[in-house]
């Protein structure tokens, strides 16, 4: 054995014979330094379906997730509140994420339904609020009770409701969407989008979404907003 030579390698120290080292310079190859590539994320967005991709007939399980009687969080004045089960959109930060799957919670029943026509009787209750989960993926659940608080109440009570669609992708939706839509008073329209969330918002967690005025908007053909919007 030759001369030992001291080496050192990533910080190891090692001793090799100079016969030995230079044979490995001779057949060694440098290792190929690891190309440092760096990933570029794309945000993550709800998802956006094509007009009539997304069918109430197909999806829903006619299942809601909660309801809330009397409460003051979900539009203007005291409301009662129907949280249906189902929504495709997955956006990001939802509020509600366990809703979004259609078999959640427990299936809509008459009873429940004669309960909640019962709450809106009460003089103090403004009104009907549906959201979810997507309403608009659940039009047989939302349209029965819709048609039912009108054919017990008129327009004495409004209705609102919050969808993830878009008013201009509602307009060229299926026809029980559109049905729904020209029977609800008030639209929250639009995904919810975390890079957009405000929490100082009227009734709405992000700046994209609208709260629309449905019966003035159907009448003049364009988004008209809310009459009591403040923010
Ligand atoms: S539309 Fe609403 S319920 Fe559906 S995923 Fe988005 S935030 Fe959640």
């Amino acid at each position: 054995m030759g001369e030992q030579i001291r080496i050192t390698i990533n910080g190891d120290t090692d001793f090799v014979d100079q016969k030995t080292l230079n044979q490995q310079s001779k057949t060694s190859e440098k290792p190929a330094r690891r190309q440092r590539t760096r990933r570029t994320r794309t945000p993550r967005g709800p998802k956006n379906p094509q007009p009539k991709e997304w069918l109430a007939s197909e999806l829903s399980q006619g299942y809601i997730a909660d309801y809330k009687p009397f409460n003051f969080v979900d539009g203007e004045g005291v409301r009662c509140s129907l949280y249906v089960s189902g929504c495709m959109f997955a956006c990001p930060g939802c509020y509600n994420k366990v809703a979004q799957q259609f078999h959640y919670g427990r299936p809509y029943s008459k009873e429940l339904e004669d309960q909640i026509i019962a709450d809106l009787g009460q003089d103090f209750c403004q009104g009907l609020t549906l959201l979810g989960g997507e309403p608009f993926l659940n039009t047989q659940v939302c349209l029965s009770l819709i048609d039912r608080l009108r054919a017990t109440y008129g327009d004495t009570k409004d209705i609102w409701s919050w969808t993830g669609y878009q008013w201009d992708e509602l307009q060229q939706e299926s026809a029980d969407k559109l049905e729904m839509l020209s029977k609800i008073d008030v639209l929250v329209d639009g995904r919810f989008m975390e890079p957009l969330k405000d929490l100082t918002l009227q009734f709405r967690g992000s700046s994209n979404q609208r709260i629309i005025d449905v019966k003035r908007s159907l009448a003049t053909g364009e988004v008209v907003l809310w009459k009591n919007l403040v923010k």
